[in-house]
């Protein structure tokens, strides 16, 4: 049986280099990676919506209309009026990526300041979901907004799932970090940290604290991903370890905890089957990492 997928955040446009001075134009972000492996996973039966704010710009139309061609629903998009797109470049040097932003005054910062459509986006929703950065660009007023909303969705039983996906660059200081992804936690039923950024940010000295400290606040659902040495899933207090698989070549790594998250909560929406839904998950992010890009094309996911 089918349903509703939203997901909510920031999609930027996303400059990288092609050669001799030329910059080739894309669209990324991390919610919108989410919801496009999502869409790649799930059944015909269910729908993935994208919830953001864009502007009344030329980009923020490219936008609109990539997503639909991507088969992710529109219609709850706020469009705002003398608004814009964030924005973002990959420079390359010796190798090395490296990020500049432009993102400070996007349309999508606004995305939870109109809450009647917010409330209305949620309660259409079966499955909501969000993370750290769709937190971290909104005003506190909005963030508390947002989190009442998703608080409701999970307090009437929807999975309302969550990756903290830490970006302390984003947020004007450590302890609103905290304490707001520490409450994009609480409100919602399914957890999608990321270790290294949970012992880097939360202080963890292993798995088992990132799941302890989650666990305490009220999360069942609890999927640890570890890179390359595989996810700790913690489900109703059941603990299964599901190892990554081989990849030939790493390429680019960009996006692969968002494939992992999208393709996880496709499958285990089908069956409720946690440990299945990862192992499946961690075949789709092999292939996202063995190809440049965020968004890798529906056919080559191999699904
Ligand atoms: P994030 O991008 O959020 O930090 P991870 O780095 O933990 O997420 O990667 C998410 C998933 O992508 C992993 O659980 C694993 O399945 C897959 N993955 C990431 N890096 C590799 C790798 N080098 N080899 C194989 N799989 C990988």
């Amino acid at each position: 049986m089918g349903g509703r997928f939203l997901s909510m955040g920031e999609c930027m446009v996303e400059l990288s280099q092609a050669g001799a001075g030329l910059l080739r134009k894309g669209f990324a972000g991390d919610t919108l990676n989410t919801a496009w492996y999502a869409r790649a996973c799930l059944t015909k039966d269910w729908s993935v919506d994208y919830f953001t704010a864009l502007g009344d710009d030329a980009m923020s139309d490219e936008m609109v209309a990539f997503f639909r061609e991507a088969g992710i629903g529109t219609d709850l998009i706020r469009r705002i009026k003398a608004k814009a797109p964030g924005l973002y470049m990959i420079s390359l040097k010796d190798g090395e990526r490296s990020f500049s932003y432009w993102r400070e005054n996007s349309a999508a910062r606004q995305l939870a300041a109109d809450p009647e459509l917010l409330r209305t986006a949620i309660e259409s929703a079966d499955v909501v979901y969000f993370s750290g950065i769709t937190l971290a660009i909104l005003s506190r007023d909005d963030a508390d907004t947002l989190l009442a909303e998703v608080r409701r969705a999970k307090a009437s039983g929807k999975l309302v799932a969550f990756d903290p996906n830490i970006r302390p660059r984003l947020w004007s200081s450590y302890d609103v970090m905290h304490a707001t992804i520490t409450e994009g936690a609480r409100a919602s039923s399914l957890v999608l940290p990321s270790f290294d950024d949970e012992a880097a940010h939360f202080g963890d000295d292993s798995i088992e604290a990132t799941i302890r400290r989650y666990r305490a606040l009220g999360v069942p659902e609890i999927v640890v991903k570890n890179g390359a040495d595989g996810v700790t899933l913690d489900f109703d207090g059941t603990q299964t370890f599901v190892p990554a698989e081989r990849v030939e070549q790493v390429v680019d790594t960009t996006s692969a905890g968002d494939s992992f998250n999208g393709a996880f909560l496709a499958r285990y929406l089908a069956d409720r089957n946690a440990p299945e839904a990862a192992r499946f998950a961690a075949k789709v992010a092999a292939r996202v990492v063995s190809e440049h890009g965020a968004l890798v094309a529906y056919d080559k996911l191999g699904i």
